[in-house]
């Protein structure tokens, strides 16, 4: 595109933006956004009322929280933002039918917790597509049925698990109710399936890592700060032994320093004991990490708008196979870890499991299956421990919040379904630590990107024919980005260079990574190839092709020094190998 094309797009673009404000209630035509170093210089100068150590779904929720109760807050997150499970879930936002159906169990010994988890997590589930609905969808899911008792046995579990929702919901995002298919309608999705009959279910779908982005930005918006690859490495006490703040190490300045706060949450997730024995080294431990695989496969194995339960396996566990930006995922399993770790590796029994539980489900070919395969990756789930649990399926899935005797928050357990539920219930326990009084400014914070007038469908069909794109690519900008979509695009259409595609099958452009990288805090390679965009989740051969273009953006941008490459590139080599498929 020659330059006077790129000016007019410039203009179309701000054009478009002054629309929509002027339709709306959007906050301004281009988002402003600090850079990592305007956080960290903001860290240095403030003093908080909350220290956030973690950044994840909990310790983004915990901001969010903050923020909508006039609380000031810094998130510090000792790797990449949603390194750790926040971006390696299932992608669902859900009620967890499996936890109703053990409630009718008659072996089930808490049947009231497990009632209080539905209950709760399908208020939770309307509230969080209603508070982003770019970045969420609802989709209807298949329980294959193969005889008419079980067709009766999951169409009425399915219709308590809908009356529970409707008989709970404050308002919000609205689920269609469960319905009966037949071969014909199951055929049209899941070509390779087997069941002749099966009943379908509404949950919702999100885009994990994309949405604890969406959530600081919101924040930072809202005056809160954060900062990547910044490690909580103790805590400051008073002489009451209560808590005034932290030490932090920051890794891209190797530089150590102090942060004071009136009181500290612990949102580290499978971490959480290592904090809490930094407060209290005869504290006992209470987080069990269970590390959860999935794998990739392509669309064809699946169906483009259903997902697919697999209510028993042959181990007895659920399998969800989801659509997921293009893909099928597939997953999970359960295997209990010594202590957590932020890469765990998918082991060759979860691999074999994982294709064995599909191969029995679908008419598909073994061989080519496994050939098939995209992408495999690994999440540890921090769950709250209770002595008398026997297995980690027995573990309970609720969360905890505890406040120690100098006054250490720790938000354990819980699920990303009901993130802003752990981070309100967070910040009512600040409050009365710190003594504040103030009321939620919004009932249901709207994510940034996502006002009332933003119709996405609609939004998708205008930008096409402003900017000519295609409607993948158009939809891929907008139901990642909101609104915001407007602010990366102009900087892809700032410069001729900047359009450069990163990868024939994908829409990212260096233009994107530039907006990741000086607005989204994006540090490393693998922040913009695992998280910021997903290309790691779905296709990790693309990887090899994009890896060394990514390294040299960051490089320039980031102003790397020949010295400083070499040695990232030494230190990273593991890494990369390890992405080997
Ligand atoms: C396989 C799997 C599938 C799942 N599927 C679903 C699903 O479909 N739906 C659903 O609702 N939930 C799901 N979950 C649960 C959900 O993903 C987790 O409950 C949630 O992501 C936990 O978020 P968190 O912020 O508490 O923990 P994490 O995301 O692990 O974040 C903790 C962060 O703390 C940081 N940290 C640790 N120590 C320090 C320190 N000293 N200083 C600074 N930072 C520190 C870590 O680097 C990490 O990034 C799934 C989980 C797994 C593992």
């Amino acid at each position: 595109m020659n330059k006077v094309a790129f000016v007019t797009v410039a203009s179309l673009l701000t054009q478009r933006k002054i629309q929509l404000q002027s339709a709306g209630d959007s906050q301004q035509i281009y988002y402003k956004l600090k850079s990592r170093e305007e956080h960290l210089a903001d860290a240095l100068q403030n003093e908080y009322d909350v220290i956030i150590v973690g950044g994840g779904a909990t310790g983004a929720g915990v901001s969010l929280a903050c923020a909508n109760r006039g609380l000031k807050s810094i998130v510090l997150e000792s790797q990449d933002y949603a390194s750790g499970a926040s971006s390696k879930s299932t992608k669902l936002v859900h009620g967890g039918v499996r936890y109703m159906q053990q409630v009718f169990q008659l072996s089930e010994k808490n049947r009231i917790e497990k009632w209080g988890l539905v209950a709760e997590s399908l208020r939770e589930r309307s509230n969080f597509l209603s508070m982003c609905s770019y970045l969420t969808q609802d989709f209807p899911t298949l329980i294959p049925c193969n005889n008419l008792f079980d067709l009766g046995y999951y169409y009425f579990g399915s219709l308590i698990y809908h009356c529970v929702y409707l008989y709970y919901q404050t308002g919000g995002h609205t689920f269609k109710p469960p319905r009966i298919v037949g071969k014909e309608e199951i055929q049209s999705h899941f070509k390779f399936a087997k069941c002749n009959y099966g009943v379908i279910y509404y949950d919702g779908q999100f885009n994990d890592a994309r949405m604890v982005q969406e959530l600081l930005v919101t924040s930072s918006l809202k005056g809160q700060n954060m900062a990547n690859y910044v490690e909580v490495k103790g805590l400051l006490k008073n002489e009451q032994n209560k808590i005034t703040g932290v030490q932090a190490f920051d890794k891209i300045g190797q530089k150590q320093f102090q942060i004071k706060g009136k009181c500290v949450v612990n949102a580290t997730g499978g971490w959480a004991d290592n904090l809490r024995l930094m407060d209290d080294p005869t504290a006992s431990k209470r987080i069990v990490s269970v590390a959860g695989s999935h794998l990739t496969m392509p669309q064809k194995y699946g169906s483009r708008h259903w997902g697919y339960l697999i209510p028993k396996t042959s181990d007895g566990r659920v399998l969800y196979m989801v659509p997921w930006q293009g893909n099928m995922i597939m997953g999970t399993t359960e295997r209990k870890l010594e202590s957590p770790t932020h890469d765990p590796t998918v082991s060759h029994e979860e691999y074999m499991w994982l294709l064995k539980s599909f191969c029995d489900e679908f008419t598909v070919d073994a061989s080519e299956a496994a050939r098939d395969v995209k992408s495999k990756w690994c999440g540890v789930r921090p769950l709250v421990y209770s002595s008398n649990a026997l297995s980690t399926k027995e573990v309970s899935r609720t969360h905890e919040i505890e406040v120690s005797k100098s006054g250490l928050i720790s938000v354990m357990g819980g699920k990303w379904t009901i993130f802003r539920l752990m981070g309100e219930q967070t910040v009512d326990k600040i409050q009365q630590l710190i003594g504040s009084n103030q009321k939620r400014i919004e009932n249901l914070p709207k994510l940034v990107g996502d006002w009332t007038q933003f119709d996405h469908r609609k939004e998708i069909q205008i930008m096409m024919k402003m900017f000519d794109l295609p409607q993948s690519y158009a939809a891929y900008f907008l139901t990642t980005y909101g609104d915001r979509a407007y602010d990366v695009l102009k900087l892809v259409y700032e410069k001729p260079e900047n359009k450069e595609s990163l990868h024939p099958q994908f829409p990212h452009t260096v233009g994107e990574i530039l907006y990741q990288i000086r607005y989204e805090q994006a540090r490393k390679p693998e922040d913009i190839l695992f998280r910021r965009t997903r290309l790691g989740f779905l296709d990790q051969n693309a990887i090899f092709t994009v890896y060394e273009k990514v390294f040299q953006i960051m490089a320039k941008e980031l102003k790397w020094s020949d010295k400083f490459q070499q040695q990232f590139l030494k230190e990273n080599f593991e890494y990369i190998r390890k992405l080997e498929f």
